[in-house]
């Protein structure tokens, strides 16, 4: 039973930033917030209409302040930063090579503010850190013994090249007309309406793909490597084993089969690349002047990489988790209920076991 030592409503003096955090940090460093984790109210049974209203439009919600973060991003790197469908016809080293560049420089750039401001300045000290331990140095687990290293390798060898490599067979699919495309002038409800989705068809993609990750051979062989990060940061959310980075950008294809617009393909890679930054920050809020602060999450996400076998949503905007029954909530009675879980299935296993024999 965690035994909490201290409940902290901290204000924290000294050469940096003055900060405050609520929640409570258990023996062992690890902090859970006041309250029990809470999906956002859709899908609800009695409905909450205006429940579902205020979180759709208010603040923290579905828009504000990161949804229109992430629509945004994509669409002024489709106007600015993205070859004309024309001179993508044809595979050639020159676009093939600018996407690539294009979306290594945009991680590096977008995971490395978070690291630099969260790690390198600290500038916030551990106000708000899910734990208190820094990132690993000198652990053989990590490649160079070093888990920031070990994290950029596999985000920049491993990630990007996939991920690219998603982009220009669609962009290219698209130029020549092999997929269906919708013109936003000619569909601007139907444009709004599918960039608003392409958030819940990632929810229902990563959830399918990452209980399968968890599956027995599948997790010793690939998946194991991200699981390496018990203890996260920005860079860790894209390390994964180049064969789970296969499955893990694979949504995007769901666009070569409902009409889409290729901001709807950058929106679904380009939230599959940014949102773990935030998600594997390892801060539940990030500080930016003296009392303002923004939530990233993911005390969800968290609670996976220290457990692993519960929440494995990846936004968590739809229940699934909480429909498949693997909800963690951070109380101890989530963790009392996947004990059990635990011990049933090891019961089950060594019941099997024993038929065999
Ligand atoms: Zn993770
Ligand atoms: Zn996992």
């Amino acid at each position: 039973m965690i035994a909490f030592t201290r409940s902290i409503i901290a204000r924290r003096t000294g050469p940096k930033m003055e900060t405050a955090f609520e929640g409570k940090r258990n023996k062992r460093g690890d902090w859970a917030p006041p309250e029990p984790l809470r999906y956002a109210p859709i899908l609800e049974w009695p409905p909450r209409p205006l429940a579902l209203l205020k979180w759709v439009f208010g603040y923290p919600g579905f828009f504000l302040p990161w949804g229109i973060f992430y629509m945004v991003v994509p669409a002024l790197i489709w106007l600015y930063f993205t070859p004309s469908l024309e001179s993508m016809k044809t595979f050639d080293i020159g676009w093939v090579s600018y996407i690539t560049i294009r979306n290594l420089v945009l991680i590096l750039l977008w995971a490395g503010s978070w690291h630099a401001w969260l790690f390198i300045k600290k500038a916030q000290g551990t106000d708000w850190k899910h734990t208190n331990r820094w990132l690993a140095r000198d652990n053989p687990i990590f490649l160079f013994r070093n888990q920031t290293l070990d994290n950029l390798f596999w985000t920049i060898c491993a990630a990007v090249p996939v991920w690219s490599a998603y982009e220009v067979l669609t962009m290219w699919l698209f130029a020549n007309g092999y997929i269906p495309f919708v013109s936003i002038t000619e569909h601007p409800i139907y444009f709004v309406v599918l960039m608003c989705l392409v958030p819940l068809i990632r929810d229902v993609h990563y959830y399918t793909v990452h209980r399968i990750s968890h599956w027995g051979p599948v997790y010793r062989w690939v998946h194991y490597l991200h699981h390496n990060n018990v203890n996260v940061g920005p860079f860790s959310g894209l390390a994964m084993h180049p064969l789970e980075q296969l499955w893990y950008w694979s949504g995007a294809v769901i666009h070569w089969i409902i009409p889409s617009h290729p901001i709807h393909v950058l929106f679904h890679l380009q939230h599959a690349a940014l949102t773990p930054a935030p998600s594997h920050s390892g801060f539940e809020r990030v500080v930016l002047i003296e009392g303002v602060g923004v939530k990233t999450g993911d005390f969800f996400h968290f609670l996976h990489h220290k457990y692993f076998e519960c929440n494995y949503g990846g936004d968590g905007i739809l229940p699934l988790d909480r429909w498949f029954g693997t909800f963690h909530d951070g109380t101890e009675g989530a963790r009392t209920r996947m004990d059990e879980r635990f011990l049933a299935r090891a019961a089950q296993k060594a019941a099997a076991e024993g038929d065999r024999t």
